[in-house]
């Protein structure tokens, strides 16, 4: 587990605060797909502290996901951002007193992945010449999934 995910519950306790600020490497985030990677580090603020049997986390985080636009297949940057995200933990679920925050944080951020994107702001510039050929139900992906069934046998 990376050094910098670490809480150390007893540094908190006695109504700390613990500041939490840094830019995360993004191979925690455990995503690397043809059509979906991150290389843009995961810039995180928030604090850390305790209740009387819950640690909580408040975090913002941004970063962007690489992406393929939607139109023209073009890999792009798309920001993915959380906000004011909560995490409680009860002190039964930490073992030896140390919290790993990134894998809360990584399921926020995942959460948040756009479904599609589009370059040029949403304006793909292809979008003119691809559109009048696209009708809404090409658009979508068919699977067929007993296609390579050989039912003559
Ligand atoms: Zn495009």
């Amino acid at each position: 587990m990376t050094e910098e995910f670490k809480i150390y519950i007893d540094r908190l306790k006695g109504g700390l605060v613990q500041k939490i600020e840094g830019a995360f490497h993004p191979s925690f985030l455990e995503v690397n797909e043809e059509e979906l990677q991150f290389e843009q580090p995961v810039a995180v603020r928030g604090e850390a502290y305790l209740t009387d049997d819950h640690l909580i986390l408040h975090l913002s985080a941004k970063t962007f996901a690489e992406m393929p636009c939607s139109v023209c297949n073009k890999m792009i940057q798309a920001p993915l951002a959380i906000a004011n995200f909560y995490h409680t933990e009860p002190f039964t679920e930490i073992r030896d007193a140390v919290y790993n925050f990134g894998p809360a944080l990584r399921e926020a951020l995942l959460i948040e992945i756009p479904r599609t994107v589009e370059c040029n702001q949403g304006k793909c510039t292809s979008r003119e010449t691809i559109e009048p050929y696209m009708r809404p139900e090409t658009r979508q992906e068919t699977y067929f999934p007993f296609a390579d069934f050989d039912l003559k046998e």
